[in-house]
Formats: C-alpha cells, structure tokens, sequence
C-alpha cells in the first residue's frame, strides 16, 4: 500500500512512517518542517520506499501531485504545541484549516480514504470525565487564543465528516491525547521532554500554576499502532476515536516522578501561566479519554505505562535510542 503523510517529519508522523515502512509500506511524506526535522527522517529515509517532498500542504498543486500517486492519506500536518499556537495564532489557524481543506480536496478528487488526526483539545474545559467522542465541546472565549486551535481542529473534524455524509469520502477521525515518546520538542510547550531535560541538566523544572492540573500521557508507539490499524479497517470510516492512555496524573505528581526516575538533584519551581505563557491563556484542569469505543473496534490497548515512557525518553535523551525499528 502507498500511503501520503503529510506532516510526516513531526514527531507522530516520523513513527508513523517508520511502522508503516516496517510492514512493507512505501510512504510520501509532505513536509515544511515548520515544526518538524529533517532529523526525525534518518531512519525512515535508509528505505527505498520512502520519499520526502518539501512543501505545505496550503499548496493545493503540490498536494494534489503528491495524493495522486498514493492509495490512502494521513494528514497529520498542523501547527502544534500550546506556546507556538499562543505566539502565532494566524499561521495556527490558517494552516489548520486551510490545509485540511486542501487535503480533505485533493482526496476527494481521487477517492483516497484519509485519516485526520484531531486533538483532545476539542473536549475543550468539559469536567465530565472520561470524555467520549459523542461528549458536548466547552471551547473557551475568543480572548483566550488557545481555544484558536481547539476550534480549528474542530472545523477539521466537521469538514472530513462533511466529505463522508455527502459523497462517502472515507474519513477517519482521531483525537489524540498528549501523545508522548522519543523526538518530542520540548521547544513548542510539551511539558514531559521540557521536564526531563531540565531533571537531566540539573536545572528547576518549571511546574506552571499550582500543578494540580492533570493528563494522561500515551506512548506514541501506541498512539502510532492504532492510527495504522484504524485507516487499515474500512468499517471506520466516517468514526471518530479517542486515541490516549487513561493512566491520569497532575503535573506537580509528574514533576516528582521525574526528579525520582532520573535520579535528579532539581528541585520544582511553580511558574504562573501569564510567566509562562502571556496573556490571553487558559488552560484545563484534567482530560481523560474513553478509550471504550476504540478497544471495541480495534481491541486497543497500550503497552507503555508512564514508567516506561519515561524511561523511553531519558535513554533517547541521552543519545541511546531504543526505539528501532527499521534496521
Ligand atoms: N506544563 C508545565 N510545565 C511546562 C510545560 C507544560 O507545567 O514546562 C503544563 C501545562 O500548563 C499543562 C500540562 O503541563 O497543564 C500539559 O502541557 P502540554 O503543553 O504538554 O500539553 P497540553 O495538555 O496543555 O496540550
């Protein structure tokens, strides 16, 4: 099978292309590595099935020469991480949803199934925990930039649903919950690489507001496993899925976590949110996904507990990457 990731040279979208290569796939990946990295390529370009476009996806020509050669489309391209999504606001929102315009275009004219992936985000400040697919959104006011995102993903979700109600385009939707693992920037808020790296540089790791905010954190090996197996069954199609782990922690529990599982001598600094993040910031308290209605379609389960991702992480970290997959 062929497949197009856009937003391929990501964090998610390198692993993505790794496992799929792995089963004999070839992959076109789409990328401006705006917020992805050559780097993350180095093992998915040793294959011969592999090739690497540079480009946007707001670039309809280019997608739609890239969709062309392909039988099946992930499109994972977007702007990501809560600093950058506060900082640039209008790229945020043009690129969502602009790109999945084009995408979602480009794959109707050839009839290619497509999966987007979406973000948890969208449950917005609900409190009615565990959030399932069907739950009501509580978006935040416009002043508070942030809900930018959680609303543009949104529009993503309605269009790709669109395509499938009036011309059974196959779409596949997906909310991702804080995936995490080996290549995650830290650079863009992601707060488990920003903690680790300051546990292993000895430095204060900055816990923001009073840390009893909470998050379940995923191995993106899970997340990938089922990205790739709900685009593989047809009878998806049109169905939205939370993606997650549902092992809950708050983020000053995580902070200690870390200092203990690194052996690290830092201590916690408790950092306001207008200190970490400016005005115009909102944050949610706690966010955990149902994950009934994937285990019952693909019997999902994940393999990684925090323990473990943590220890993924620290050992790329420090520059032993265990996380092979292709040889
Ligand atoms: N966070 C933190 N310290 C950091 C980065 C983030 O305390 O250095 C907090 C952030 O405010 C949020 C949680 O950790 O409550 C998860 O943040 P992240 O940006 O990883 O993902 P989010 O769930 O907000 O999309």
């Amino acid at each position: 099978m062929r497949y197009l990731i856009t937003g391929g040279a990501g964090f998610i979208g390198s692993h993505l292309a790794e496992e799929l290569l792995q089963r004999g796939d070839s992959v076109t990946v789409l990328d401006n590595f705006s917020t992805g990295a050559h780097e993350n390529l180095k093992r998915a370009e040793q294959s011969e099935r592999f090739k690497l476009v540079y480009g946007s996806v707001t670039d309809k020509e280019l997608v739609t020469e890239c969709v062309k050669g392909v039988d099946k489309v992930y499109h994972l391209a977007s702007a990501v991480g809560v600093k950058l999504i506060i900082e640039k606001p209008i790229e945020t929102i043009e690129t969502i949803v602009e790109g999945a315009s084009i995408v979602f275009g480009a794959c109707a004219r050839y009839r290619l199934p497509v999966l987007l992936t979406s973000t948890s985000e969208v449950y917005g400040k609900s409190e009615s925990l565990p959030f399932c697919e069907d739950s009501d959104s509580i978006i935040g006011p416009p002043k508070y930039r942030r809900w930018a995102y959680a609303s543009a993903k949104a529009l993503d979700e309605f269009l790709a649903l669109a395509y499938w109600h009036q011309i059974k385009l196959p779409v596949v939707l997906v909310r991702l919950f804080n995936t995490v693992g080996p290549r995650q920037t830290g650079q863009y808020g992601m707060v488990i690489p920003r903690l680790i790296r300051q546990a292993l540089a000895g430095q204060p790791l900055t816990v923001y507001g009073d840390g009893n905010q909470s998050r379940c954190f995923c191995h993106v090996n899970d997340a990938v496993r089922a990205l790739i197996e709900l685009l593989d069954q047809p009878e998806c199609a049109g169905e939205l899925f939370n993606v997650g782990s549902t092992e809950h922690i708050t983020i000053a529990e995580l902070a200690k976590k870390i200092i203990a599982e690194t052996g690290s001598s830092s201590e916690i600094s408790y950092v306001p949110y207008e200190e970490a993040y400016g005005q115009g910031f909102e944050d949610m308290r706690h966010r955990v996904p149902s994950l009934d209605k994937i285990e019952a379609q693909i019997g999902y389960k994940t393999e990684h507990n925090l323990s473990s991702i943590i220890q993924c992480i620290v050992s790329h970290e420090q520059g032993n990457d265990a996380n092979t997959r292709l040889p």
